[in-house]
C-alpha cells in the first residue's frame, strides 16, 4: 500500500473519489510523461494549461455560484499532493491563480465578484498575487509601490518581483501603498486587481534552480491607472489584512506541495533501493540504507497527516492557522530532506538529469521559502502556540 492509498486519503466529501481518479489518469496520461523534459528546457506547458482548465482547476476553489469546483479543503489538498509528486512546478499556475480569487471572493464587493470570479474559474482570466518588491518579502509592511488617488482613478508606480504567472497571467491581485506615511504601516496598504493593461509592463523572467516552466517575473507600473472600482472591498487601508487572509489554505497548499514531493522521493529510492544491488544483495538490505528509508516514510506520513489535520480544520470553519503553519513548515522540510535522502540512496544516479530525484531536489526548496518562510513559519508557530497556552 502506498501513502496515497492509505486509508485517511479516502475520507472526503461525496464525489472527491472521482474527481481524484480523473486527476490521477491525468497525471499519468499527460503530465508524467512531459514532466522532465519541460522541466529541463524551462518550457511553459501551455498544453497542460488548456487541460487544466477544461478539468476545472482554475476555479477549484472558487463556489459553485460563480462557476468554480467549490472544493473543500481536503480534497484541494489532495488534488496537488498527486500533482506535485508528479510535477509540483504545475500547482502553481493555478494555485496562485486562486489565491488571487480567494482575495476577490472572501473580501470583494457583490459587483467585483461577479465580474471576476466567473471568468477566473473558467480559467479565460488568469493570474496571481503581487506582493513581493525587490526590498520587501517577508516584512511586507515595507513595500513602495505606491497608488495615488486622481479622481476615480488610482496611479500607480512602482515595482514587484519573484511574481508567479508574472509572464503568462493577465490579472493580479497587487499589494500597495495608499498611504505611505500611515502608523501602523499596514493601515496605509490596499490591495487592488490589477489587470495588465498600459503602465503595467513584465520586467524579465527570473532564472531559478528549481520550479522551472512556471514563470517568475518582475513586474513594473509606471503611471498604471486603475479605476477607483478595482480596489478590492471598495475600502482603502484593508490590504495587508486582505493579502495575509488567504495564507491558512496558501499554507495547506505549500504543505501539499511539499507532500507531493516527500512522498515522490521516498516511492522513487524505495523502488531503486530493491533492484540496485552492492556486495551481492540488493541496497535496501543494508542497514544504513533501512535507516534512510525508515525515517523518510515517517516524514512522508507525518508530513500527510498534518497537512489534511489542517484542511479538515479548515473545512470545518475553524481557525486553522496554527495547523496551516505547522504542516507548511513540517512538510515542506520532509520534501528537503526526503529529496537529498533519495538522491543520495541512487548514488550517482540521483545525481544525473536522466533520472527525476534531480527535479525533486530542486524544487523542494522553494517550500521552504512560499507563502511565509519556515524560520518565520516557527516564530508563527511558537507565538500562537504560547497565546493559546498561558500560565495558569
Ligand atoms: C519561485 C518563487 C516564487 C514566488 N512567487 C511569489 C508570488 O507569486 N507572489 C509574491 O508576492 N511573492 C512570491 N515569491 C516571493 C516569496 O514570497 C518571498 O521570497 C518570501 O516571502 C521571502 O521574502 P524574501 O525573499 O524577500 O526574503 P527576506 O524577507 O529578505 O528574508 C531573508 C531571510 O531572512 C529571514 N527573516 C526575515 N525576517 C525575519 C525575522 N523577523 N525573523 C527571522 N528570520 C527572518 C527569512 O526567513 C529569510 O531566511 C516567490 C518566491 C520564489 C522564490
Amino acid at each position: 500500500m502506498s501513502l496515497a492509498d492509505a486509508p485517511l486519503d479516502a475520507a472526503g466529501p461525496p464525489g472527491d473519489g472521482e474527481l481524484l481518479d480523473a486527476i490521477d489518469r491525468w497525471i499519468e496520461r499527460e503530465v508524467r510523461p512531459i514532466a522532465r523534459d519541460y522541466d529541463h528546457a524551462d518550457r511553459y506547458p501551455h498544453h497542460l494549461v488548456e487541460q487544466m482548465r477544461e478539468l476545472g482547476l482554475f476555479g477549484a476553489t472558487i463556489g459553485q455560484e460563480y462557476g468554480g469546483l467549490g472544493l473543500a479543503a481536503s480534497t484541494y489538498a489532495k488534488l496537488v499532493m498527486r500533482i506535485s509528486a508528479a510535477w509540483m512546478a504545475i500547482t502553481g499556475i493555478f494555485n496562485s491563480h486562486l489565491m488571487l480569487a480567494l482575495a476577490i471572493e472572501k473580501f470583494g464587493t457583490e459587483e467585483q465578484k461577479r465580474l471576476w470570479l466567473p471568468r477566473l474559474a473558467s480559467g479565460e482570466v488568469r493570474g496571481g498575487l503581487a506582493l513581493t518588491e525587490p526590498d520587501a518579502g517577508t516584512d511586507l509592511q515595507g513595500i513602495r509601490l505606491t497608488a495615488r488617488r486622481e479622481g476615480g482613478h488610482y496611479l500607480i508606480n512602482g515595482t514587484k518581483t519573484w511574481i508567479s504567472n508574472g509572464v503568462e497571467g493577465s490579472c493580479f491581485a497587487l499589494l500597495v501603498k495608499t498611504d505611505a506615511a500611515a502608523e501602523p504601516r499596514h493601515r496605509g496598504m490596499s490591495l487592488f486587481i490589477a489587470p495588465k493593461g498600459p503602465g503595467f509592463s513584465v520586467g524579465k523572467k527570473l532564472e531559478k534552480l528549481g520550479y522551472k516552466s512556471i514563470d517568475s517575473a518582475e513586474l513594473i507600473f509606471e503611471d498604471y491607472r486603475l479605476p477607483a472600482d478595482c480596489l478590492i472591498g471598495g475600502v482603502e487601508g484593508q490590504g495587508f489584512y486582505q493579502a495575509t487572509g488567504g495564507l491558512e489554505l496558501g499554507r495547506i497548499n505549500v504543505a501539499a506541495r511539499g507532500v507531493g514531493i516527500a512522498e515522490e522521493a521516498l516511492a522513487l529510492a524505495t523502488a531503486y533501493s530493491q533492484v540496485r544491488k552492492t556486495f551481492g544483495k540488493p541496497i535496501c538490505e543494508h542497514q544504513a540504507i533501512q535507516l534512510k528509508l525508515g525515517e523518510m516514510a515517517t516524514r512522508a506520513r507525518a508530513a500527510r497527516l498534518l497537512t489534511l489535520d489542517a484542511a479538515a480544520a479548515f473545512d470545518r470553519g475553524e481557525r486553522a492557522d496554527l495547523q496551516a503553519g505547522m504542516a507548511k513548515y513540517f512538510a515542506s522540510e520532509a520534501a528537503l530532506e526526503n529529496s537529498i535522502e533519495a538522491m543520495r540512496i541512487h548514488g550517482a544516479y540521483g545525481y544525473s538529469k536522466e533520472f527525476d530525484v534531480e527535479r525533486l531536489y530542486r524544487d523542494a526548496p522553494l517550500t521552504c521559502i512560499g507563502e511565509g518562510t519556515n524560520e518565520m513559519q516557527r516564530i508563527i508557530i511558537a507565538r500562537q502556540w504560547i497565546k493559546r497556552n498561558p500560565t495558569r
